[in-house]
């Protein structure tokens, strides 16, 4: 028998955790998933609230739920990657807690695994309940990240896919601690499909990702996945210089023909104001990189496991 490991990053979901328990007990139950061995692994990424009470109780009570309780919070990306280390299924479904990803598609995603594909990711066919400006923000950050990666990057894919135990051992060997998870599935490569779903709303709790979070996220998302600003920097570079030297030229000639007298103390602001913010925007994104290089060269470990079903680690 095939074991399927259901994967779940959790964060502060005490509210969530008994309707995602019940929604995964119904999935186990449909006809088609009886011919699997089906394993829940939960990711408690360091809560503040009951979530570890929770996940200790449906351990005990279901042998099928097995836990890690992280140190403290790493972030869904680092979370992931504890889960892709701990896991043993065959395959591996990641799925969020709120049931915004609905459990049931993963039978449609198991379907897909039988056909021989690797990765099968959930596309949204609908986004649910979320601001204008962040859907608008979004499309548009797919668009750049698209342009400018090597790898490409899927529009409206989130972290709901299933995995082959391939592509698991592979995204393990991946340690980087600057985790764009999104981008990883993508350049791992394997043979991919997808299902459709629509996306729900939460069931509860709130959402930790606000506005600057998320922009945060996306500058991640291209500096770790492009090198693309750097190259912009030099041709910035380059643009502004060859400009400055036409317009060198222009005022040599209008004052040597016409004797113009050189004024301007408005223009010469203007333009050593123009220079000094695009140097420090290039000084920035080379600094963007440094910094990624610094946090890298650390090689600190991406989490830490305080305990492991119980056991502490
Ligand atoms: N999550 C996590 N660590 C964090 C933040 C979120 O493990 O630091 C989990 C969270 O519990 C949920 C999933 O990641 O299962 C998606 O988070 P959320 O629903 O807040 O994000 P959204 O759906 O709004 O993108
Ligand atoms: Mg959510």
């Amino acid at each position: 028998m095939k074991k399927v490991s259901i994967l779940i990053p959790c964060f502060n979901e005490q509210e969530s955790l008994p309707l995602m328990y019940d929604a995964l007990c119904n999935l186990t139950k449909e006809p088609h998933a009886l011919e699997y061995e089906w394993e829940f692994l939960f990711i408690n990424d360091g809560s503040k609230d009951r979530t570890i009470d929770i996940l200790r109780s449906l351990h005990n009570s279901d042998s099928r739920v097995n836990y890690i309780d992280l140190s403290r919070n790493f972030g869904k990306e680092n979370a992931m990657l504890a889960g892709f280390d701990y896991v043993t299924g065959d395959c591996t479904v990641i799925m969020d807690a709120d049931l915004q990803h609905p459990p049931i598609v993963a039978l449609d995603m198991l379907s897909k695994w039988e056909e021989g594909y690797e990765d099968v990711y959930a596309k949204r066919r609908t986004r649910g309940k979320e601001p204008w400006l962040r859907k608008k923000l979004s499309l548009l950050f797919y668009k750049v990240l698209n342009k400018m990666s090597q790898v490409e990057m899927l529009q409206n894919v989130g972290d709901f896919r299933l995995l082959d135990r391939r592509c698991v051992e592979a995204l393990r060997k991946m340690r980087e601690s600057e985790r764009y998870t999104k981008g990883l599935f993508c350049w791992i490569g394997y043979k991919k499909a997808y299902v459709e779903f629509d996306s729900g709303d939460r069931v509860a709790g709130e959402t930790s990702w606000n506005m600057w979070k998320l922009f945060k996220f996306a500058t991640k998302g291209v500096i770790s996945f492009s090198t693309s600003p750097l190259h912009l920097a030099t041709w910035l570079g380059l643009l502004v210089s060859a400009v400055a030297f036409i317009y060198m030229l222009f005022v040599l000639v209008k004052t040597i023909i016409f004797g113009d007298p050189v004024a301007g103390f408005p223009t010469l602001l203007c333009v050593i104001l123009l220079l000094g913010g695009i140097q420090l925007l290039c000084i920035g994104i080379i600094g963007e990189y440094v910094a990624l290089m610094f946090n890298e060269t650390k090689k600190r470990p991406v989490y830490l496991v305080r305990e492991h079903n119980g056991e502490l680690e």
